[in-house]
């Protein structure tokens, strides 16, 4: 047995331990402003160079429609009182299964002629967090990274591991022919040519194409984000880029806000771009605008890092914030109109 003074020296030692550990009670986090969106859901569809010239008025149509389809799918959730989860998952469902995007069907090819596909979905309730990397066989990447986060005690799934836990469950598989289309399989042979691992938007004669994402908040003040992507045209080696990293690609926290990203990964990854956003509301005590401009449009860009997030803030505040010339975009807010756009210059749609 310890001799009293010995276990009281104990005693004081631990409480001043636990002391030091105790969070401080520096809370800069901006004051709670009125809440401007009750609940909505924000979307992209994939930030880069999308020139006006380069898009018909056709195809310009069928992205603001495909667009329109995501809203409207996360929006109803949302209006019937449904989680901010269950909305960024329908919407995100809606974008991977549209060849328009680089996501679940259009996804680009790999070196190898194959499709590796990332995604990953966070709760900002509890930043309980899922994701799947490089995997081949889903139709919808993004209900496996939910299932990863719901049925899992892990985060993140790889490859053929994330296959096999797939397999227990009733997903959608698809074969490769799901997934090819002709105009993809071109970007890959041009970039083939040319040697290059690249985003499809770097190639100057391909459309620009892009990860999804969507950020939503509920009725009960409830954050979630979920982003989907087929990565890199031509990419190597398992490449994995900023999307299934959580606080990279994906983040939400009911704390402060959830983002979406999309954009060059590597650059996501090195500037931890979502979290970054996140933690300055929360240690700076910066607006949501301002922590997005902060990092999308002077750090990131200061390390050559481009494209765009989508964001919305424990208040209802939203962000579509971009360094590109483009990004496909909108949001669908609780007694507002879906507002979507393509080009920079056609803003986020608010006074
Ligand atoms: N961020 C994605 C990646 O690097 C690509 C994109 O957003 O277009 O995999």
């Amino acid at each position: 047995m310890l001799p009293r003074l010995a276990l009281a020296l104990v005693l004081a030692l631990a409480s001043l331990t636990l002391m030091a550990c105790e969070p401080a009670e520096t809370d800069a986090s901006p004051e709670r402003s009125a809440v401007a969106a009750d609940f909505g859901i924000v979307i992209h569809g994939g930030a880069g160079t999308i020139l006006r010239e380069n898009l018909t008025e056709e195809l310009e149509g069928r992205y603001h429609e495909a667009l329109r389809s995501a809203l409207q799918a996360g929006y109803e959730v949302l209006d019937a009182g449904g989680s901010a989860m269950d909305a960024v998952v329908a919407a995100v469902v809606i974008l991977e299964d549209e060849p328009l995007f680089n996501a679940g069907r259009g996804s680009v090819f790999t070196s190898e002629g194959t499709n590796e596909l990332d995604a990953a979905v966070m709760d900002g309730r509890d930043l309980d967090a899922g994701a799947v990397a490089g995997v081949t066989t889903l139709r919808n990447p993004i209900l496996l990274a939910r299932l990863v986060m719901e049925e899992s005690p892990h985060v993140l799934f790889t490859g053929e591991g994330a296959e096999t836990f797939a397999d227990q469950f009733d997903l959608e598989r698809v074969g490769p022919e799901w997934f090819f289309t002709q105009e993809r399989w071109d970007a890959l042979e041009r970039a083939r040519e040319r040697e290059e691992f690249t985003l499809g938007w770097h190639l100057e004669e391909d459309r620009m194409i892009g990860t999804v994402g969507a950020v939503a908040r509920d009725r009960t003040g409830n954050l979630a984000a979920a982003t989907s992507t087929g990565g890199m045209t031509n990419k190597r080696f398992g490449r994995v880029g900023d999307v299934p990293i959580i606080g990279a690609g994906t983040y939400a926290s009911n704390a402060s806000c959830a983002i979406s990203a999309t954009g060059h990964g590597e650059y996501f990854i090195r500037n931890v771009v979502a979290r970054e956003i996140c933690a300055r509301m929360e240690h700076r005590g910066e607006t949501l605008q301002e922590a997005a401009d902060a990092v999308v449009m002077e750090q990131l860009l200061d390390h050559g890092g481009t494209g765009g997030v989508v964001g919305i803030d424990r208040d209802g505040h939203i962000t579509m914030t971009l360094n590109t010339p483009g990004m496909y975009r909108g949001h669908f807010l609780a007694g507002g109109e879906p507002f979507t756009a393509i080009y920079a210059d056609e803003g986020d749609g608010r006074p």
